[in-house]
């Protein structure tokens, strides 16, 4: 009786095993076959951009977010605007004057 569980389990194990390797075949060979052309077709579409071509910055004059391409990036401070880098270099000592 014991004999018959340990066969059942031993199949359900090898059939798992089976799929787990006709699946990373299968993987393989997609990657290999049509590396080019399904991907790059594909690709931007269906999964959109995992992650943004400019990640945000915080300005540091106010706070805002703004995308990196966009922020004005003075004396090693990034601003959201010309008007807010401005402002901030006026004033040296921004947190005590605040
Ligand atoms: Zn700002």
């Amino acid at each position: 009786m014991r004999q018959l569980l340990l066969l059942i389990f031993v199949f359900f194990a090898s059939q798992w095993l089976f799929k787990k390797l006709k699946r990373a075949q299968a993987a393989a060979g997609n990657a290999h076959a049509g590396a080019g052309t399904a991907r790059t077709s594909r690709g931007p579409a269906a999964s959109g951009a995992p992650q943004l071509p400019d990640p945000l910055v915080r300005c540091a004059e106010c706070g805002v977010h703004t995308p990196s391409s966009e922020a004005i990036i003075a004396a090693g401070h990034r601003f959201c605007s010309v008007d807010h880098a401005q402002r901030h270099a006026a004033r040296p000592t921004g947190r005590d004057a605040r």
